[in-house]
């Protein structure tokens, strides 16, 4: 997504020289969200973008994994292509469980498809994980009537990005759902027909699916002299220039300087893959045209997931000590959270309450100090609740 906003941004933004989008996988450029969604669900086979790249004069050099960089040359399986400006946006990869090597990960097309033959009625399904991807394909799995039982390490779903007590609200989404969940537990095994875990329960199964996270592809940049922190995430500028000349990175392979949030980010998600793409497309047109830099890149963080009949949303970016505010409750059939630093509003988690995550995006933005009694009223638009 970030490479492919890259190279439409670059052409729209009036580069009229020669783009090469290069990619590892044999598809053309595609979306991911559907692939947990409508494509597991056997809705659609393809998420590919409309965009016409012949017409656009973009070449695009699918099936070709980038190897090395070096000062003005990319080298590939396919040869060397020399370079006048670089956008790197591969991505990130997922982490693989030792000894996991017949369980199914979930990050391209491919996986997908390979995954959905999988979801049969009464098929054993066990999915290591209770993040984002572990929940929407515990949904679509239950859709699909297989038996789901998620296994999870932390004390509840969502651990790392959710303050526990609302990670544990969401464990009762997973058992309405008829999915068994064990947290606080982790897999000493996976056998041909079974989940061995920590505790020394055996589950069987008939296919396990690993969903523990994703790290930036960027195991091929070393010695490429090109900086990353400890996580493997390119370290980026502001203006998304990595510490080579003529090198900018973008999407889930980076870490940002965030002013907003006082610290680098690392986003994982759609919404910073599409705008870092178009930002890192400025970037380059910039500095190709000798103009002075724009403003850095910096937006409110944003994401969704679709999992178990709800929209959840989060934007911006809650950390502890911030005053955390119910706008209604979880016996609602939708709600939200809000979390107040110093009064201004600092983030959000929605559950089918879209109008309160799209008014909240702004209001943090614009950095705005809500009442939180107000706020804290479901009837009152967000809006309404500055203080
Ligand atoms: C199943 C799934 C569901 C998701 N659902 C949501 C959602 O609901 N909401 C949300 O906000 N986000 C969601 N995301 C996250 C979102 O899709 C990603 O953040 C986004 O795709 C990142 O875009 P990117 O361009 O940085 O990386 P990618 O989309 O990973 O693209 C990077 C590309 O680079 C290629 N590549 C890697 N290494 C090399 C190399 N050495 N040479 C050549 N090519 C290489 C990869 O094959 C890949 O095609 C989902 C992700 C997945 C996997």
């Amino acid at each position: 997504m970030a490479g492919a906003q890259t190279a439409l941004a670059l052409r729209q933004g009036g580069w009229r020289g020669p783009i090469a989008l290069v990619g590892e996988e044999r598809h053309p450029p595609y979306d991911r969200p559907p692939l947990s969604k409508d494509v597991l669900l056997g809705k659609r086979d393809s998420t590919e973008l409309d965009i016409d790249w012949q017409d656009l004069g973009i070449e695009l050099l699918t099936g070709r994994r980038a190897t090395a960089v070096a000062p003005g040359i990319l080298h590939t399986d396919g040869g060397e292509l020399p370079y006048r400006g670089l956008v790197i946006a591969t991505g990130a990869a997922p982490i693989a469980l030792p000894g996991s090597d017949g369980a199914r990960v979930l990050r391209t097309v491919d996986d997908a498809l390979a995954l959905r033959a999988d979801l049969v009625p009464g098929a054993r399904l066990v999915l290591v994980g209770a993040g984002w991807i572990g929940a929407e394909t515990a949904t679509v799995a239950r859709q699909s009537g297989c038996e789901v039982t998620v296994v999870e390490a932390g004390p509840a779903p969502l651990a790392g990005a959710l303050p526990a007590g609302l990670g544990a609200l969401m464990a009762d989404w997973y058992a309405a759902a008829g999915a068994e969940l064990r947290c606080g537990t982790g897999v000493s095994a996976i056998e041909a027909d079974a989940v061995v875990l920590t505790d020394g329960t055996r589950l069987p199964a008939d296919h396990v699916v690993v969903g523990i996270g994703a790290r930036p592809a960027t195991g091929w940049l070393a010695g490429s002299g090109i900086e990353l922190d400890a996580a493997g995430a390119i370290l980026v500028d502001g203006w998304l220039r990595t510490s080579a000349e003529h090198v900018w990175a973008a999407g889930d392979c980076v870490s940002y300087p965030s002013a907003r949030s006082g610290t680098r980010l690392s986003v994982q998600h759609w919404d910073h893959a599409l705008q870092s793409g178009r930002a890192v497309a400025a970037s380059v047109l910039g500095t190709a045209l000798g103009q002075a830099a724009g403003e850095a890149y910096d937006p409110v963080p944003y994401f969704w997931s679709e999992q178990f009949g709800r929209m959840v949303q989060y934007a911006g970016r809650h950390t502890e000590g911030d005053l955390l505010v119910w706008r209604g409750s979880a016996q609602d059939p939708d709600w939200a959270v809000l979390w107040l630093r110093e009064g201004r509003l600092a983030g959000v988690l929605g559950v089918d309450r879209p109008r309160d995550v799209n008014q909240a995006r702004r209001l943090i933005a614009a950095g705005t100090v809500l009442d939180p009694v107000k706020a804290a009223d479901p009837s009152v638009q967000l809006k309404a609740a500055v203080a």
